[in-house]
């Protein structure tokens, strides 16, 4: 019983240990990483981690909203910022820039609905970011 104790004792520890350097992680790459940027970057760290791991650790986190996910084309990204702000997504390179711009409150005040209650709203703009304007690359995609 006591070793049982243990044993759980530590994969809990081990759990907690893992989730706060997965957050750290994420908490200083200012670029919406995908999982699979934040597990090199803990690999380069020298920590034991699998791909898999980070992965299943930033949904966990993004479900008890100490980070948040975000779904675009391609691999699903993660932000270290869970305080509201606005989205550029870079349809070019697939770059997701934070916004300067202020919050609007008085959309989550807005009458919508009778039967909702608002918690927040997202709003993402897309388009082509400065480094992906400067290359030509004949026909764009509507
Ligand atoms: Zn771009
Ligand atoms: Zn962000």
């Amino acid at each position: 019983m006591a070793i049982m104790q243990m044993r759980n004792m530590s994969k809990n520890w081990r759990w907690t240990r893992q989730r706060r350097s997965v957050l750290e992680a994420l908490r200083e790459m200012e670029d919406h990483p995908t999982a699979e940027s934040v597990y090199r970057m803990l690999r380069d760290r020298g920590e034991a981690i699998s791909l898999a791991t980070v992965y299943r650790t930033l949904r966990a986190l993004a479900d008890d909203r100490e980070a948040r996910a975000l779904y675009g084309a391609g691999a699903d990204r993660f932000d270290g910022r869970t305080g509201p702000h606005y989205h550029f997504v870079c349809t070019t390179c697939g770059r997701i820039i934070d916004l300067a711009i202020p919050y609007m409150d008085e959309l989550d005040r807005s009458k919508l609905s009778a039967d909702v209650e608002v918690h927040g709203h997202e709003l993402t703009f897309r388009g082509r970011c400065g480094a992906c304007s400067g290359s030509e690359e004949g026909s764009s995609d509507a």
